[in-house]
């Protein structure tokens, strides 16, 4: 008999009651350390005070209304993000999936509206991840993802990961946007090196097609500046974001230069949560925290601690980890025996991690563990690596 839940998910016997800090606790009191954080969305841990303060503050005098009034929440989050980056204006949605189907739309009525209403084809990589949604499986393209489901959204060409010449020959006159995560996540931490993500952003200039960045995994600072793209010192037209702005709380945006919005007027767009009074107060506490250069310096520092240890882990254990790769605290130990049973062996070691393809267990923890954390965290997966190297 079908389970209550719809069974699409293959779920560890593992329950939480509570989270404190970078620590998920059982009912029966075992404390795993989170090095997951609910695939990089609790950026600034569990329970964070802040947080905290921001829901249960907004949730005493109004948790939502229409975007058919005025929220002043939501404004006072888009004026932050366009602050702190190339952005000239944000569309808040529920998802990182939805911020991808927003995305694809605005290309697309970007040059409708330019009289160029062929140009709707949009160049995507393989092994890139953009949600569940209709237009995010057709961005994919993988058959895991799209087997199935009938007739895709049309108009997605798929190109190997960093092929910059593939690119290149791929573009013509119907091509609307480059679509690419600065760095692959589902994929297993494949980060886009900056010098490709400059060479895509010199195509753009040249040819005028739009580049869309996906950080809905490697945004908010996740690689120990705010965005990923900063790294490579250029600048998207259009950007998606969620998982770590909203902390845990369901939150997802489209950042977009005023000219890549510009067809996007009133009435062609919407969404009944996206960008709700309670959702922008927790994501504006978010945002407080993360977009400062203090806070994204100790992301830096943090990061090198636990990948030098990590490095060091690689070299003792050989035949359980092959290497790490990554950027900030989004790292990947590529494994030698299957990741699902690298990742089950840290369960029984108590340290939570996430499988990718590639053979990749991802570690994404909360951005502000302590370097006690750190520590805990490279024993733990020693432990791990132990257990598997003895069985
Ligand atoms: C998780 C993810 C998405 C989808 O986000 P949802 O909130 O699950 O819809 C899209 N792109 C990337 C890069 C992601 O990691």
């Amino acid at each position: 008999m079908i389970s209550s839940v719809l069974p699409t998910y293959n779920r560890a016997p593992l329950s939480f009651e509570k989270g404190e800090g970078a620590w998920l606790i059982e009912a029966d009191g075992r404390r795993f350390l989170d090095l997951g954080a609910g695939i990089a969305v609790s950026a600034l841990g569990h329970a964070h005070p802040s947080l905290v303060a921001a829901l249960t503050a907004q949730a005493q005098s109004l948790w939502h209304v229409s975007n058919l009034y005025e929220i002043p929440q939501q404004t006072a989050l888009a004026d932050a993000l366009v602050e702190a980056t190339f952005a000239d204006t944000v569309f808040f949605t529920n998802s990182g999936t939805e911020a991808c189907e927003l995305a694809v739309k605005m290309a697309r009525k970007y040059w409708f509206d330019k009289d160029q209403p062929e140009r709707v084809e949009i160049l995507t990589f393989e092994g890139s991840f953009h949600g569940r949604s209709a237009a995010g499986i057709a961005a994919a393209g993988s058959e895991k993802m799209t087997k199935g489901f009938g007739p895709l959204v049309a108009g997605f060409t798929h190109l190997p990961f960093g092929d910059v010449q593939a690119v290149k020959d791929a573009i013509n006159p119907n091509t609307a946007a480059i679509l690419v995560e600065p760095v692959q996540g589902e994929g297993g931490i494949r980060p886009l090196a900056d010098a490709d993500l400059k060479a895509l952003r010199e195509i753009c200039d040249e040819t005028g097609v739009l580049l869309v960045l996906d950080e809905v995994q490697c945004g908010m600072g996740r690689t120990g500046r705010l965005f990923a793209h900063e790294w490579a010192g250029i600048a998207p037209d259009i950007m998606m974001v969620a998982k770590g702005i909203g902390g845990g709380f369901p939150l997802g945006a489209v950042l977009a230069t005023e000219d890549a919005a510009s067809g996007m007027t009133a009435g062609t767009h919407g969404s009944t949560y996206g960008g709700n009074p309670l959702a922008c107060a927790v994501g504006h506490a978010v945002m407080k925290e993360v977009s400062t250069p203090e806070f994204l310096s100790e992301v830096n520092r943090k990061a090198g601690l636990l990948r030098q240890g990590l490095e060091r882990l690689v070299a003792s254990y050989p035949d359980v980890f092959e290497e790490v790769r990554g950027s900030g605290l989004m790292l990947g130990l590529k494994c030698v025996p299957p990741c699902g049973d690298v990742v089950a062996a840290g369960y029984k070691n108590e340290v939570i991690t996430v499988p990718a393809a590639d053979n990749v267990i991802r570690l994404l923890p909360p951005l502000n563990l302590t370097d006690e954390d750190i520590a805990e965290a490279l024993v733990r997966i020693e432990a791990t690596a132990k257990s598997i190297t003895n069985a």
